[in-house]
């Protein structure tokens, strides 16, 4: 039921294996060129590596990223856009990025620093599209990883650049905020590395840029200071080789995780981190130690980080038990409440029916269940999809959560099964009153995205005064609610043990069924369907029988369906054609000439129509009898087609091709009657007997008759009234303009041999 949201729906292009493999290897070529090749190719290479870097981040931005999740990855393309144009201005005007420093070596910051923060947002949004910002030991593990970076970089490069006799010097000021900067950075990706998930190429290459940029700026500061003198083209291919790892990283397909949610999972401590915190707060203490300080400000900042790390390590602790305890209590949840509606599932209902059995017993209260299940919620599913079927399935969760007591409890245990558990002292009828305002409630529409949508729901209810097992009364409560469909839906009823006979009963019906066709058991009745007109015969409808030998006559209204429900229908339905259809021909061989040409009307079952094997049998027995195809009529029920609309009607249609006439059975009782005889091949419509039994005496039902007697002319129908049993009736109907009758008044369901003989 639950559909994934559509967020991974675009499939990767074929191309982007190609693509991130070619660039991983020219990357490599350029890199080596940097270190190693004659200092005019060094510089070519440079260029070439930053133009190819910058042209992978904004490829896989556009190309490789889920477009929802493209954000991110644009924002890395314009950091990278900033940190070229900042080259640019470093390249083309004199004196900037000039050593030692003066106010225009400040110029190509301008572009760089604000490069900076959008790459910083770059990752922080990653981060939160992963929902890594929810692991908080991730997080502190990262503010530790970040505060002893930034203990080291203060220590060794940022401190001694700094004149310590007070005199502040603005541009060295700025310079020495860089690696504070890529601190930040390192800080984001870390995090993005340590927060559970999947941790893929991507991330590692994201990683080994964030890093390898730091590096490029520590040495940057360290040359601008005159502290140490790395050689330019050292720092240049540091920067290139960042830019190219951020490329690799963009274009590589396993992208696509790092904004991607997933799941935390909440790992206790392991060997390999708890050693690397414990290196991470100890080193800097021990430098602080050994290395001599610089004066009273790198003392207190020193100091500061230090504080920091031990803070990150408290927290730490602190939060990862309680995102434990929090994971616990979300996995408990996961397992006994039903994702969609959130409500409880099967499980938390047993549970809850096991605990307050106990104490039931001991106070003289009882527990009832309402087994609720919704009519036809396949039909929905299938008309507008499985998104609109979850949206009234929430619905219906929310109104049943609306009428029950704070005592009471609300269940999905399947598809389209809610049970309401409650416990009432014994002599009151609260779970009956409670049924019967579910069924008012679902007399309201539910207000979808589609529109106004009308469902009804039927309940089985079933009650024990402790002691029943939980799994016993859901399936007698189930039963009940089966009870409920079957004859006719839209209501409750109370289980009782008579209907655990009913199952039993059907059981053993069912094991007879199997092999009667075999065994001869069947054999067809044919009841006359006449002119209302002139009294003339017109055709026959064939009714299926089963004489068991012991059983007894079954009514077919017992045993078909269950020959449906089990697919014997099937075969049954096609000896039962094959039946008919030769008898009509040996009717129509031995007919006096120029007599009426008669036709023979077969029910047809949905399982029938789902069988592929039933328009084969339609036309082999046409072939063989040789019979207009006209004469055949097959009866079927409009609740039977709207079930499995799509495959019914494309069999219906080829057999509306081979030339037979459909006619609908039952017509009236359905729901959609009238928008669907349109679409439906149809050329007989049968005006079901409830119908037929309230003509002729002035009731209400006239009117409905008349109405649909109205219709059928309109749309070039013939009409058959099912159950005519008296003459008023006959009368009416033929006085209404109804052609056809069907009906004891005319002859029960004989078999073939009674009518041959007459
Ligand atoms: P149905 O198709 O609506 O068949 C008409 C039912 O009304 C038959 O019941 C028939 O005996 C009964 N009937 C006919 N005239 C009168 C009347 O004047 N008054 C009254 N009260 N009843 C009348 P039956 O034979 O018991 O069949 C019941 C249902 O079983 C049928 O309803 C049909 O849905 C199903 N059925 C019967 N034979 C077959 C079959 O071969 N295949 C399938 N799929 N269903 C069948
Ligand atoms: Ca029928
Ligand atoms: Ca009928």
């Amino acid at each position: 039921m639950v559909r994934p949201a559509g967020r991974r729906a675009s499939a990767l292009p074929p191309y982007a294996r190609v693509v991130s493999r070619s660039f991983l290897a020219v990357g490599a070529a350029l890199v080596a060129l940097l270190v190693a090749g004659p200092a005019p190719v060094q510089d070519a290479a440079g260029l070439i590596g930053i133009v190819a870097a910058l042209s992978a981040v904004w490829f896989g931005a556009l190309r490789i990223a889920v477009p929802a999740d493209r954000r991110p990855w644009v924002h890395m393309g314009v950091a990278g856009l900033l940190f070229l144009a900042g080259m640019i201005v470093r390249a083309a005007v004199p004196g900037a990025g000039e050593s030692p420093p003066t106010i225009r070596s400040l110029w190509p910051d301008a572009f760089v620093v604000p490069g900076y923060l959008v790459m910083g947002y770059a990752f922080a949004s990653m981060l939160r599209r992963r929902r890594a910002d929810d692991d908080d030991p991730a997080r502190s593990d990262a503010l530790l990883v970040g505060a002893a970076a930034a203990f080291m970089a203060w220590t060794f490069v940022m401190s001694p650049t700094i004149d310590q006799s007070g005199g502040i010097d603005p541009i060295r000021v700025a310079n020495a905020f860089f690696p504070v900067l890529d601190v930040v950075l390192l800080m984001l990706v870390v995090q993005l590395a340590l927060a559970g998930g999947v941790r893929a190429p991507a991330l590692w290459l994201l990683i080994a840029g964030s890093g390898t940029m730091l590096a490029g700026d520590l040495l940057f500061m360290l040359r601008d200071n005159e502290i140490a003198d790395p050689s330019l083209t050292t720092i240049n291919t540091l920067f290139t080789g960042a830019f190219l790892l951020f490329g690799a990283g963009t274009l590589h397909p396993s992208m696509r995780t790092l904004t991607e949610p997933q799941h935390v999972i909440v790992r206790t401590l392991g060997k390999p981190r708890m050693v690397a915190i414990a290196l991470l707060v100890t080193v800097p203490v021990v430098v602080t130690t050994v290395q001599s300080m610089h004066g009273p400000l790198d003392g207190t900042v020193r100091a500061a980080l230090c504080v920091l790390m031990i803070m990150a390590v408290l927290w730490r602790v602190v939060r990862s038990n309680d995102s434990r305890a929090r994971a616990e209590s979300a996995g408990r949840r996961r397992a006994t409440h039903d994702a969609l509606t959130d409500l409880p599932n099967r499980e938390l209902l047993t549970e809850t029916i096991t605990a307050w059995g106990d104490r039931a017993a001991a106070e003289g209260q009882e527990i009832s269940l309402l087994f609720i299940d919704l009519d036809r919620f396949k039909m929905i599913n299938d008309h507008w999809g499985h998104r609109v079927g979850d949206e009234l399935l929430c619905a219906v969760a929310g109104r049943l959560g609306a009428i029950v007591r704070g005592t009471d409890l609300v269940c999905r245990i399947g598809g389209d099964e809610f049970v309401i558990a409650l416990a009432s002292p014994s002599h009151t009828a609260t779970a009956e009153s409670l049924a019967t305002r579910v069924l008012a409630e679902f007399g309201r529409p539910f207000e979808l995205s589609v529109g106004s949508v009308v469902v009804s729901a039927s309940i089985g209810v079933a009650k024990t005064g402790g002691g029943a097992q939980a799994l016993e009364l859901i399936r007698d409560a189930d039963t009940a609610m089966n009870k409920v469909k079957g004859s006719g839906r839209n209501a409750y009823a109370l289980f009782d043990s008579s209907l655990r006979d009913d199952v039993r009963d059907r059981l053993m019906l069912e094991q007879a069924l199997r092999g009667a066709l075999e065994r001869g058991e069947l054999y067809a009745t044919y009841q006359p369907i006449v002119d209302l007109g002139t009294g003339e015969r017109e055709g026959f409808e064939t009714l299926m029988r089963w004489e068991h030998p012991e059983l007894g006559a079954v009514s077919p209204l017992r045993f078909i369906p269950i020959a449906e429900e089990t697919g014997l229908i099937v075969e049954a339905g096609a000896w039962l054609l094959r039946e008919s259809v030769h008898q009509l021909a040996a009717w129509r061989a031995a007919a006096a000439p120029g007599s009426r040409p008669l036709h023979v009307s077969v029910n047809v079952s949905v399982r029938q129509l789902r069988d592929k094997a039933l328009v084969g049998v339609v036309r082999e027995v046409l072939a063989e009898t040789g019979l207009p195809p006209g004469a055949l009529w097959l009866e079927i029920t409009e609740s039977g087609v709207m079930e499995d609309l799509e495959t019914a009607l494309a069999t219906l249609d080829e057999l509306h091709a081979l030339g037979v006439v459909m006619a609908v059975d039952d017509f009236g009782t359905g729901y959609s009657s009238l928008s669907y005889l349109n679409r439906l091949p149809v050329g007989v419509v049968k005006l079901d007997r409830s119908f037929v039994s309230q003509v002729g005496t002035g009731g209400s039902e006239e009117q409905i008759v008349r109405a649909v007697l109205a219709l059928a002319g309109a749309l070039g129908l013939r009409v058959v009234a099912e159950g005519v049993e008296t003459e008023v009736q006959r009368d009416w109907l033929r006085d209404q303009g109804c052609e056809l009758g069907q009906g004891w008044l005319f002859g029960k369901p004989l078999r073939a041999a009674a009518f041959t003989s007459a």
